[in-house]
């Protein structure tokens, strides 16, 4: 599938000396900061992607605008970076979407997928470098399970009308190690987030689906599991393991994808190739509209294109995403971007025509806040009272241009 456009980002020049030589993020799985990527080379990361049915909301936008921080922190390391995201391009709520609107399917799917590409290429995300959709990876997907078979943990359901496929995730490597997770509430989790602990014939309540059968009046495709489509878990699993290798540096998503879905990316991946799947799992925060999270489900959303058709600055909504911390859940009001258009005006003006301090320092306050969890926040507040502060001399246009590309390789906003 074709990645959206990516933005032309400078490189920033500046050296800062004090600021961390890593960057560190908090690992759902440690429950800690931890380092990721290397030192030097190639991070790999893979950030779960849309289920194209509907338009991009403000939780989305937050989720790959905090990981696109993540991407900028570690190409403004001097990193290479390889980032994979995959498009759910056949599943059960664009399918029930389809059949209620009367629409194609795959063609809702395209014109929302285009939608997202465009919405993401106004906040300035960078592109991932693999960007798969689920129908063009049902091979790898295939692949995969036939991999797994082996192991015994792959079983067909005792159904003869619809011999699914599932995964024993209880009985594979290291399962429950990634949301940590009691029991009980594994159980009820997977219930709430679509999942089927009470389908007859399963080794195990957790075990899930990863070859549906094929149904009268849905797509399937001929594999050697028979004619089907993949389960949700296992398209993520066979991307990442197909474009990023195993034990790849960071899985991320939003906090609603701790459990089940990466706990089970994990454990398949684990089982296969024997290897962690991630070293970290790291996540975003979710946002609430009207004192409820953001969900197609609920109909309670803010769109990104809602927003710039109202003639918002994209520039603006990524500043009011980048003002709460990537990890908090937080409620989207009116005022953010009000906030947030205010503080764009400030900052342009000032590096327009303002004194300017020291970039070097700005750059270490920057770099630092990023370096330290992603704290956005913490940098859009050192902007902000770098640009107030007393002792400022005349800029020279090599001050302003050096400003300009700090701000824009490291938080992506061009001023
Ligand atoms: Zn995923």
């Amino acid at each position: 599938m074709k990645a959206w456009q990516a933005p032309r980002i400078p490189q920033s020049v500046v050296e800062t000396p004090q600021a961390p030589a890593r960057v560190r993020v908090h690992d759902t799985s440690r429950s800690q900061l931890v380092e990721v990527g290397p030192e030097q080379g190639t991070a790999r990361f893979y950030v779960c992607g849309i289920t194209p049915y509907d338009a991009t909301h403000l939780g989305h936008a937050n989720t790959y605008v905090a990981f696109d921080l993540l991407n900028r922190t570690w190409r403004d390391l001097g990193l290479e970076v390889v980032y994979a995201q995959n498009v759910t391009d056949v599943d059960d709520p664009l399918l029930e979407r389809a059949a209620q609107t009367g629409q194609d399917w795959t063609e809702l799917a395209l014109d929302q997928t285009q939608l997202f590409r465009t919405d993401m290429e106004a906040l300035r995300v960078l592109p991932p470098d693999h960007y798969v959709g689920a129908v063009e990876s049902i091979p790898e997907v295939v692949a995969l399970l036939e991999r797994l078979r082996p192991t015994g943990l792959v079983y067909q359901v005792h159904d003869p009308e619809h011999p699914d496929w599932y995964f024993a995730c209880s009985e594979g490597e290291a399962f429950g190690t990634v949301a940590g997770l009691p029991a009980d509430q594994m159980v009820s989790r997977f219930s709430q987030m679509g999942g089927d602990p009470e389908r007859p014939g399963k080794r195990h309540p957790l075990d899930c689906l990863v070859w549906r059968m094929a149904r009268e009046g849905e797509p399937s495709w001929e594999s050697s599991l028979g004619r089907g489509r993949p389960g949700w878990h296992i398209e993520c699993t066979a991307i990442a393991l197909e474009h990023l290798g195993a034990h790849f540096d960071v899985q991320g998503g939003g906090s609603d994808l701790a459990f089940p879905h990466h706990e089970m990316c994990a454990v398949e991946g684990t089982s296969a190739t024997g290897e962690p799947f991630a070293s970290a799992y790291v996540h975003s925060g979710m946002v609430a509209l009207d004192g409820e999270k953001m969900s197609k489900s609920k109909g309670n959303l803010e769109l990104v294109s809602r927003l710039r058709q109202q003639g918002r600055d994209p520039m603006a909504i990524r500043l009011a995403l980048l003002d709460h911390h990537y990890r908090s859940d937080w409620e989207w009001t009116a005022g953010d971007i009000e906030r947030a258009e205010q503080r764009l005006a400030r900052w342009r003006e000032a590096v327009e025509a303002g004194a300017l301090g020291d970039v070097v320092e700005l750059a270490t306050r920057v770099r630092t806040a990023l370096r330290t969890d992603l704290d956005a926040p913490a940098a859009v507040a050192a902007v902000d009272a770098w640009l107030g502060a007393a002792g400022a001399t005349n800029a020279t246009d090599d001050d302003r241009a050096a400003v300009r590309e700090l701000l824009d390789c490291t938080l992506g906003i061009l001023l």
